[in-house]
Parts: C-alpha cells; structure tokens; sequence
C-alpha cells in the first residue's frame, strides 16, 4: 500500500465549501487504498488576520505569544477537515504539533522543523485512519508553540512525507502548477511538467511564490519528490524532482523577474582594500538585504563606483546608514526605485554555451537597457527599468522556446 501526503494551502480550505471539495480529494485517495496523510494551512486570511491583531495590540508583541497566536487558524481547518472526513464516513482526527510533538529548533517565527515522531500517527494509519496534521507550527525545547515562517506549512508536508516514508507528497494548491513564467505578466506562459529542485529553488527565491524556498532546500535535501497540483481543477501539475527520467532537452526551463527592487550607484568611493566592506558592513548589521553588487574597474586607480541592489522598502534605510558611514568617502549617491530582476533559469546552461549572448542580444533587440548582471551556474538575472520588464519577458520566452 502506497503512502501519500496532502497538503492544502489556504485558498483550498478557504470556505466551508472549499473544505468539503477538499474532503473529497482526501476520499479519493482512501478510495484507491493509498494510506494518506493531510497536511492544511489555515483558512486563506486568517494568518493575516491575526497578525494584524498581534499589531494593534502592541508594536513590540512577545515573539513567543505571536507563534502561539498565529499558529492558531490551523487548529481550526484541520478539525474543520476532519469533522467533514468523518462526516462522509471515514475516520479522521486532527493533530497539532504539540500532540505528536513537531520538534523545531531555532527563532521564534522563524524555526526549522528538526524532528517529527510519527509513532502515533503510523498506529493511527495502520488503523484505517486519516491524521489532519496543522501545518506551520512545531514546539520547541522549552514546549513553547513555534512557528515556521510564512507558508510554512509546505514544509511541514515534506518533512512529514521523509518521516513518514511517503511514496508521494503533492501539495495542492490555487494553481495548477509551475509556470514558465507568470501567467499574469505574459499570455504565453506554459505550465512546467518537471522542473529540478534547484530551478525550483530559483524560481521561488525569484519571486514565483508557488511554492516556499525552504521547502524546496528541505525536499532536495531529503530527495522527497514533490507534485504540484490544483485543489479547483482536476489537471496533471508540476513535478519538482531530481530525477533525470524523461526530462525534455530544453535548455531554459522558466523565467522569473523581482517587483520593488531599488538600486543603489556610490559614485567615487575610494578603489582600496576594505572599502566594499565598510559600505556593506552597516547594511549588514541592519539585517538589509543585498542582492546585485557590480564595482567598475577604475579608470584612474583611485575611485570607482559601487552598484547594488535591494529591496525599496529598505531604500530610505540604506540611504541613512550611507550618509551616516564615517568610514568612507564619495562623490555622489545616486538611487533608482523602478528597476526589476529578470531571470532565465535552467540547468541546461550549464552544458550549452552561448546562453548569456542570446539572452543580452534578445534585449538589445528591444531595446532594452541591461543596468546590472549577475550569474550562477544555472541562472542569468539582469536588472532593467520596471516599465520594461513585460516586454523582457515576452521576449526571452519567445527566444528559449517556451512560448
Ligand atoms: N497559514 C500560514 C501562513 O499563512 C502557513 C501557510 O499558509 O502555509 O503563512
Ligand atoms: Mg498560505
């Protein structure tokens, strides 16, 4: 007997009716003898929902009580599950993480899940059951509730299906997969069949938000495959693997592009050892997170200009702890709130040259100005003006051969 895990994501269990289509995807897979575990999210909103009350509340709520107060929506969903399981006949129970227990070690809101006991939900299975385990939450070595990170009942799903031993883990959600691109910023996209962990975990990190970067670190380590697929449609998803069984030889797999990204240009810093690092080191400490950095080659030996990118929310930040830096000089400080990322992402770069000359040549064909680049084996991002980023894409999906 096959074993699966089901994971819904909010929008899936989002209303009473969403909880019973829900309840019979779950009867379908009983019905065809799987053993199945159900991972759920809370209602879609209510995490936001309690999170803004935590706000209201006070500025500065208790790390610890906000885990024990977010965490909660779940409680509700997985014995909303569960009561409707039971309803059309099957045996079910909800499970939250404090009861099996989940082991997480780390920050609050923050945690990573470290250990699962599974013994109670195996003798529970064996017996014809059906567990409903929250997502999102573990406890810690003081028993205290946990939380781990937005969406993060994706990777409650895999660590599960790796305690479990699970055949199969197949998160559904309001999509019906991966998509070459976002289907909302260009027509052509196509859904992706396979897709490696490592594209994946670019394309998460790149903003397609399917699925929760974490997760996808936590799959590969523990070489869970894992299928994406659609709680409203009934059609084949996405499956994120590293099994190189029947992949197609495209060469690009999907393109992504960032929103709110500002970019930084210090014009005339000083080109000695130790600069770079104290421009960076306060931005650091700040916890402000530094994507593209490029330093020109200076003309004179002297000065050079130092580029970088971040996210704009931190622009009026980093600008502060610039002006304040005693520990370096310039000449100008210059900002551009409008840019975007726009990556290519594919493993099938690293065998294939050529890639980046095709990618620069497609933008140039229309006319549109590259700012900064960077690369990683399996990824091309260049940062262009925000107006362009529709026409980017429209572009480099047609010259990879995804339209
Ligand atoms: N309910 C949590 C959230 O909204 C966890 C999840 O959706 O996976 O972040
Ligand atoms: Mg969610």
């Amino acid at each position: 007997m096959k074993t699966v895990v089901l994971k819904f994501g909010g929008t899936s269990v989002g209303s009473i009716d969403r909880i019973k289509k829900v309840s019979k995807i779950i009867a379908s897979y009983k019905k065809k003898r799987y053993k199945v575990v159900v991972i759920s999210s809370a209602m879609s909103g209510v995490t936001n929902d309690l999170v803004n009350k935590s706000k209201l509340i006070s500025n500065n709520f208790d790390l610890a009580e906000y885990d024990a107060l977010v965490s909660t929506g779940e409680q509700v969903s997985c014995a909303l599950i569960a009561g409707r399981l039971q309803h059309i006949g099957l045996k079910s129970r909800s499970w939250l993480s404090w009861q099996l227990p989940i082991i997480t070690e780390g920050n609050y809101s923050s945690a990573r899940i470290n250990k699962i006991n599974i013994k109670e939900l195996n003798k529970y299975i064996k017996s014809g059951g059906i567990p409903i385990v929250a997502g999102f939450q573990g406890i810690n070595k003081n028993f205290r509730i946990t939380t781990i990170g937005r969406s993060g009942s994706d990777a409650t799903a895999i660590m599960l299906a790796k305690y479990i031993k699970a055949d199969e883990c197949i998160i559904y959600t309001d999509v019906e997969g991966v998509y070459t691109t976002d289907p909302r910023q260009h027509k052509k996209a196509k859904k992706i069949k396979k897709i490696f962990y490592d594209e994946m975990l670019e394309m998460a990190s790149l903003g397609s938000k399917v699925m929760q970067p974490t997760s996808i670190q936590d799959a590969k380590l523990n070489k869970i495959d894992i299928k994406v697929k659609s709680s409203f449609a009934f059609k084949s998803g996405t499956l994120i693997t590293n099994s190189k069984k029947s992949f197609s030889d495209q060469i690009i797999t999907g393109i992504s592009s960032t929103k709110n990204d500002a970019k930084i240009t210090i014009v005339g810093v000083k080109d000695r050892p130790g600069v770079a690092a104290s421009i960076f080191k306060p931005l650091s400490k700040n916890l402000i997170n530094v994507d593209m950095v490029i330093q020109n080659i200076s003309q004179n030996g002297k000065n050079t200009d130092l580029t970088f990118t971040i996210k704009s929310e931190d622009l009026k930040k980093t600008e502060k702890l610039i002006k304040e830096n005693k520990s370096i000089s310039y000449k100008k400080l210059s900002f551009d709130r409008n840019v975007s990322k726009v990556s290519i992402i594919g493993v099938g770069m690293i065998t294939t040259p050529g890639i980046t000359y095709r990618m620069f040549q497609a933008l140039a064909a229309k006319k549109i100005n590259i700012l900064v680049i960077s690369t990683s084996e399996i990824k091309i991002s260049v940062l262009v003006s925000a107006k362009h980023v529709k026409k980017a894409i429209a572009s480099l999906h047609k010259e990879f051969k995804l339209d």
